[in-house]
């Protein structure tokens, strides 16, 4: 009955640029994820040049390792704040630019090219805007999609995958009557029928 009642939680987006402002950023690794080190090479498949799409990118440091070994990033976020605090935190030089096909959205790109990070809804974007890509990192991503948002938000992910691409999925494994969080309880069964 628990796993059933998150059903309808929703995190606002309001809520997340909030928990930016007061620095309620618990999710944030500043040591980056042991996991992408550990599966890199099968997010990577020994290919070089690839496009690693971030969903709910936050200011996650293994944008800045992946771009340092000579891919190309994109992330998607909602709080500018984040995206800001990454570009400093990491002194990267970057440019604003607005996003013509969405209104409202801004692209914050490295002077350098190779990072690309978009302040705007994941909802908001398509492979029309930001073409199509060869890897995905989603820690804390399909697990921050508010629950009745999943199908739409897998869709687009589908929508966004190159042919062989590879998608990481951080998972954490928890007995849902025990523990609320992070933040939303995703049933194992239920990955499954999304990925298919
Ligand atoms: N992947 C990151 C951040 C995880 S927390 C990491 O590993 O650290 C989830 C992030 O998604 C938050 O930074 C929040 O601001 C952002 N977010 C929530 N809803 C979003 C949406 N609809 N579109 C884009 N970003 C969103």
């Amino acid at each position: 009955s628990d796993i059933g009642s998150q059903k309808d939680r929703v995190v606002t987006e309001e809520e997340w640029l909030q928990k930016w402002e007061l620095g309620n950023i618990g999710f944030h690794k500043e040591q980056g994820h042991p996991l992408l080190l550990k599966y890199l090479d099968v997010l990577l498949s020994g290919r070089s040049g690839l496009r690693i799409f971030f969903p709910l990118c936050g200011k996650a440091v293994e944008m800045k390792w992946l771009a340092d070994m000579g891919h190309s990033v994109v992330g998607v976020e909602v709080s500018e704040q984040a995206l800001k605090e990454f570009f400093a935190e990491h002194s990267l030089p970057y440019s604003e630019e607005p996003v013509p096909e969405i209104s409202g959205a801004k692209k914050l790109q490295s002077t350098s090219g190779n990072i690309s990070l978009y302040c705007c809804s994941i909802y908001d974007l398509s492979s029309s805007i930001v073409g199509k890509f060869d890897g995905f990192w989603d820690r804390g991503a399909l697990v921050a999609v508010n629950p009745r948002d999943r199908q739409r938000y897998v869709s687009l992910m589908i929508n966004l995958m190159e042919k062989n691409s590879s998608y990481l999925l951080v998972t954490v494994s928890y007995d849902p009557n025990k523990h609320k969080g992070p933040p939303f309880y995703v049933p194992e069964s239920e990955i499954k029928s999304l990925f298919g």
